[in-house]
């Protein structure tokens, strides 16, 4: 048996769980679209763990592939050589990508992705003469990870206050999210393209032409699930093209099948200039991120010119084999079980579900969008995500896992989710709800 009583002295745990981390609730096992806990009792996964486990748990095709990686070239530096997986994923990954996102740097996590992808946008900027576009926008009630880069165009003010000053030339747009303008139950997404033009009084107070980029998830999901008001990417497209402005889309929640079509950017029908990708991409089992970019971009690093000062950007890891035979065997498995198809499908089945929580005690919101949905509750006065943390320790005691966000809770199942389970999901949350304080 595991012995639990000391585990603090070792681990240090996520900052979010520092206050449980005597109690840790350990999982063990996994398979398929459940969770095994270390007390033997089966959770029903609403989460894909975080996010990521889109095809489910322990799937053999994509574990058989990173075995056998293991034992036939477990690692090749990516310093001036390669291996044929890496180059093959990229290649994969072009070919689901929409038009235009041609090429592919592999990096380990959805923060690297992020940093890797402001560092393409301003190094991008400076090698086509535009050295003067050193801003980078984000927008408020973004996540983009935790590493410098991402916390400095990140929204969650929290997350940055204790780190000094940060990026430098950051300004944030207005999240999207008004719940006056779009009143529940009809959902975040018929009023407010409009938002979108919060970039261009940025661009006015700052001066457009010093503007590299604007990074925005295509829907924001650790902070709750905001999908955007319908147009509001098409606007924000349009303002980047007027401006000379990069569009960074941080697709590290909404790729791989998560929103029924391989990319949020194909389900919106807007393409960005870089795309963060992470997740996903190898089903959550093994470490990797990719950031896709346009020709241009491409072209303007490979071909050198002028402004161009050579510099170091790569991780140790980056599309290392046995990542590389991760993501190959998750697109495989994607691809031959149809999962971004059955996403789609879904999509309905999933919303009409979730929505059918509208009037249970302290829902004051639900959002769906693709295989994802956020049910919000109110906030106990003077002790904010206290309910939302009560329904997340009920949910687990009565095996559903599920994930909570201030006081909003989030779920984002594997793609292969049953009809029967999505009932069982939204059943379980049912009675959690009424047994709420
Ligand atoms: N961007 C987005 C939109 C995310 O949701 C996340 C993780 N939830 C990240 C970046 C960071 O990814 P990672 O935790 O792999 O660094």
């Amino acid at each position: 048996p595991i012995q639990t009583n000391n585990l603090e002295a070792f681990w240090m745990p996520f900052t979010a769980n520092r206050q449980f981390k005597k109690a840790p609730r350990l999982l063990v096992g996994a398979k398929d679209m459940h969770y095994t806990t270390a007390d033997g009792r089966q959770l029903l996964d609403a989460t894909a763990g975080l996010w990521c486990v889109n095809a489910g748990h322990c799937r053999p095709k994509i574990t058989e592939a990173i075995a056998t990686q293991a034992g036939q070239l477990d690692y090749a530096p990516a310093f001036q050589m390669g291996h044929p997986k890496a180059f093959e994923l990229a290649a994969r990954l072009v070919s689901i990508a929409p038009d235009g996102l041609d090429h592919v740097f592999f990096t380990n996590s959805g923060s690297e992705s992020v940093d890797t992808a402001l560092k393409i946008a301003l190094a991008y900027q400076r090698v086509r003469g535009e050295g003067s576009r050193f801003r980078l926008i984000g927008r408020e009630r973004g996540y983009h990870g935790v590493n410098f880069g991402g916390i400095s165009v990140g929204g969650i003010v929290n997350n940055r206050k204790m780190f000094g000053t940060l990026l430098t030339g950051v300004d944030h747009m207005r999240h999207t999210h008004d719940p006056e303008r779009n009143p529940y139950p009809k959902g975040a997404t018929e009023h407010g393209a409009e938002l979108a033009d919060d970039l261009l009084r940025i661009a006015t107070l700052h001066d457009p032409s010093t503007i590299a980029a604007v990074i925005v998830e295509p829907v924001a999901g650790s902070t709750g699930v905001l999908p955007p008001p319908k147009g509001y990417l098409q606007r924000l497209r349009e303002i980047c093209d007027q401006h000379g402005i990069l569009l960074i889309f941080d697709e590290v929640i909404t790729g791989y099948g998560r929103m029924g079509t391989p990319f949020a950017a194909d389900y919106f029908g807007v393409t960005p200039d870089i795309m963060v990708t992470a997740k996903g991409l190898t089903n959550g089992v093994i470490p990797m991120g990719a950031v896709l970019v346009r020709d241009e971009i491409y072209d303007a690093f490979m071909g050198g010119g002028e402004n161009l000062i050579e510099f170091a950007h790569g991780y140790t890891y980056s599309g290392s084999p046995i990542a590389a035979a991760a993501g190959l065997a998750t697109l495989d498995t994607y691809k031959e079980e149809g999962l971004f198809e059955r996403a789609q499908a879904l999509e309905p089945v999933w919303a009409d579900a979730l929505h059918s929580l509208k009037g249970e005690p302290h829902v004051i919101d639900i959002r769906t969008i693709g295989l994802i949905g956020g049910v919000e509750l109110e906030p106990i006065a003077g002790a904010p995500t206290k309910r939302a943390f009560a329904a997340f320790l009920d949910a687990f005691e009565n095996g559903l896992m599920i994930r909570t966000t201030g006081d909003i809770i989030a779920m984002s199942p594997p793609l292969i989710v049953s009809e029967a389970q999505i009932g069982e999901i939204v059943d379980t949350l049912r009675a959690v709800l009424r047994r709420l304080q």
